[in-house]
Order: structure tokens, then sequence, then C-alpha cells
């Protein structure tokens, strides 16, 4: 899961969404990559991103996984305005272990995981990190 942050207490919405993705039901937080700043991307003049990549193991379907994803960034008050704005916390499932999903709300590997090399770059990281 990729984390992104930019908007109030960066770190500490970070910080929130490991605690609540490790404590969701039948899932375990393996292992985090190390917490990184990047430009904003695409059309919206907005200040820049802590983001952060998260292994979990989880029992969860792909489809409840991103229910409680969309959940926890209402906790932190995520608004939705415009598309790719300014936001206080993003949680995008960018892999779910080998599986392919297509469905209209949830495409899954993450379709710009090949577009952004931050990503990639804290994949590696990753999977560099648990045994
Ligand atoms: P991007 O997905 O390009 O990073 P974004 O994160 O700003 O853009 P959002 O507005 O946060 O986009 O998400 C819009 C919708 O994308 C979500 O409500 C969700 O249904 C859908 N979505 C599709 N695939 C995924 C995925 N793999 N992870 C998270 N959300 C996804
Ligand atoms: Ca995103
Ligand atoms: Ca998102």
């Amino acid at each position: 899961m990729a984390l992104g942050s930019n908007l109030g207490d960066r770190a500490a919405h970070l910080a929130h969404a490991r605690a609540r993705l490790g404590a969701l039901p039948g899932t375990r937080l393996v292992a985090a990559s190390r917490v990184e700043e990047t430009m904003p991307l695409g059309p919206v003049a907005q200040p820049p991103y802590l983001n952060q990549m998260v292994l979990l193991e989880t029992s969860l379907t792909p489809a409840e996984l991103l229910a409680h994803c969309l959940a926890i960034e209402v906790e932190r008050g995520r608004a939705r305005r415009e598309r790719w704005g300014p936001r206080t916390l993003d949680l995008d499932i960018v892999r779910y272990g080998e599986q392919a999903v297509r469905q209209p709300d949830l495409t899954i590997p993450h379709p710009e995981l090949r577009n952004r090399d931050f990503w990639r770059r804290e994949i590696a990281e990753l999977e560099g990190k648990h045994v």
C-alpha cells in the first residue's frame, strides 16, 4: 500500500495510517519503507508530499481493504474536491500479492505503478526488508 499526505501534519497522518492498517481485522503490518518527500504530480499546484510504502499481510479481500482505506482517509479529514488535488491522507493499493483486480472502482496492480519511480524505489526497499 502507498501512503501519501500533503496537507496538515503529514507525518502524523502517515503514522495514523500505519497504526490503523496494522490493526485491521486479520491484518499485520510486515514492513515499512522510509518516508520520502516528493514533488506533486499532475496539473494541480499544491505542496510537496510525504510518501511511504508499507507491506501488509491480510486476510481481507481487495474490496474490503479498499473500503477500510477510504474510511481511514475520512478519519483524517480527507475531502475530495478536485481530482489529484491536495489531501491529508491518500491510501492506494499498489499490489495485492500476485492477484490482478479489474473492477469499476478498483484496479490492481495500480495503473500508475509503472509511472511512479518513487513507488518502485520504495517497493524495492521493502523487498529487501521482509524475510
Ligand atoms: P491516483 O490513483 O492516480 O494516485 P488518487 O489517489 O488521487 O489518484 P483518489 O481520488 O484517491 O485518486 O481515488 C479515486 C478512486 O480510485 C477511489 O475511490 C477508488 O475507488 C479508486 N481506485 C481504483 N484502483 C485503486 C487502487 N488500486 N487503490 C486505491 N484506490 C483505487
Ligand atoms: Ca494516489
Ligand atoms: Ca487514492
